[in-house]
């Protein structure tokens, strides 16, 4: 019996774990919180990730560590990898987790990215400034996630007001100020590397986020091919770069004539939510395949899905369950502003009738302007 160890309880642990029961699979999550929502299906040892005694019996009682929460202190993921094998590994941990380090080495393979600069100190923020151009976004370089930790200076009269929100933060975390790209629509190519290098995509996924947090994603996106070319050219990239083994997502900003990454997730991602129902193996499958180097499940589209996110509270079920081709996920969480506690996903064999379920899930739980966007691109053919 392999047991997988997985450092953070959230939903993404639960639906990994959800993924690996028909393999066969046990699990060990550990978390910092006793009412972690994988805990509700999967045996929970509760500790602080710096806690070595408990990362020592977490070791003991895994055959694989991963993760679904990737601000995991490095220090600790580098300690596990010493005793029992840890995929990603800790590397592509501690440079996933830098938006500087990350950005960094997108330049240094070829791949295209916003300006950026790190930012050290006020005055720095006026150098970076003048180097990035207006309008721009103070970010933290760690721990940042949902657009939180982010400030959007419109002009350089923002300064001020961004480093008041953001300074303090300088010295623990660091700062970096990136060029706002005014994009045409984001993407992300969720990908795949198995631990014999074996490495594989799942179609490109369009994305609307919603006050920084995802809020739907659409697959396949309609893009040219060169384009979804180009996009698995950086994953490949970048994963081949980093030795990586596991599901990890790429973000990217279409900007017309050219595509811009913006950061990569270094673990199984919400906009692959969607490959559960709609593609032959799923990210969470194909992630507990690559980590335990079993041979990777095909990557393929099923037919047109669209994941909508569940953002604060969950919408009441009973509304919508009668759609056909819609699928339910409530990750049994409590309701707060911002977190996500749950999705659904929609998925038809045409493009025409994907937009007529999502118009009447829409309908159906008071989400019109949720759907309006998705409805739109998938009309315009
Ligand atoms: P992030 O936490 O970096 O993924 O940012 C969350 C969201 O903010 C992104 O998905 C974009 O919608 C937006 N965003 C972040 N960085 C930029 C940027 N440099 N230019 C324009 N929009 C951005």
């Amino acid at each position: 019996m392999t047991r997988v160890g997985i450092l953070g309880g959230g939903q993404l642990a639960r639906m990994m774990a959800f993924a690996g029961a028909p393999l066969g699979l046990r699990f060990l999550v550990m978390d910092t919180a006793a009412d972690a929502c994988a805990a509700q299906f999967v045996p929970l040892l509760e500790a602080d990730y710096r806690d070595e005694q408990a990362l020592a019996e977490f070791a003991g009682r895994v055959d694989v560590v991963t993760f679904d929460f990737e601000n995991v202190p490095a220090e600790s993921a580098q300690w596990l990898s010493q005793r029992v094998a840890v995929f990603p590994n800790p590397r592509a941990l501690a440079v996933a987790q830098d938006r500087l380090a990350e950005k960094s080495l997108f330049n240094e393979l070829g791949i295209g990215t916003p300006r950026f600069s790190a930012v050290e100190s006020r005055s720095d923020l006026e150098r970076a400034l003048a180097e990035v151009g207006a309008p721009a976004i103070l970010k933290t370089r760690r721990l940042g996630y949902d657009g939180k930790g982010q400030f959007r200076l419109r002009t350089e009269a923002d300064a001020d007001a961004a480093w008041e929100a953001l300074g303090s933060q300088a010295g623990s975390v660091g700062l970096i100020l990136e060029a706002f790209v005014p994009f045409e629509r984001e993407l992300s190519v969720v990908a795949v590397r198995g631990r014999n290098g074996e490495f594989r995509t799942w179609p490109l996924t369009r994305n609307w986020h919603h006050d920084g947090i995802l809020s739907a994603s659409l697959a396949p996106a309609r893009v040219d091919p060169a384009v979804e070319a180009a996009a698995v050219d950086a994953a490949r990239a970048v994963a081949e770069s980093l030795g990586y083994v596991g599901v990890f997502a790429l973000e990217l900003f279409d900007v017309g004539d050219r595509l811009l990454a913006n950061e990569m997730a270094p673990r199984v991602h919400n906009s692959g939510h969607w490959t559960i129902e709609g593609a032959v193996c799923s990210q969470f499958e194909n992630h507990l395949r690559a980590v335990l180097g079993l041979p990777l499940g095909s990557t393929a589209a099923r037919g047109h899905a669209c994941m909508l996110n569940w953002v604060g509270e969950m919408p009441p079920a009973s509304h919508a369950l009668d759609i056909a081709g819609l699928h339910w996920h409530d990750y049994g969480k409590q309701p707060r502003e911002g977190r996500k506690v749950g999705h659904a996903t929609c998925v038809s064999a045409a493009a025409a009738d994907l937009a007529v379920q999502l118009e009447a899930v829409g309908r159906a739980l008071d989400r019109e302007a949720q759907v309006a966007d998705v409805v739109t691109t998938l009309r315009a053919g």
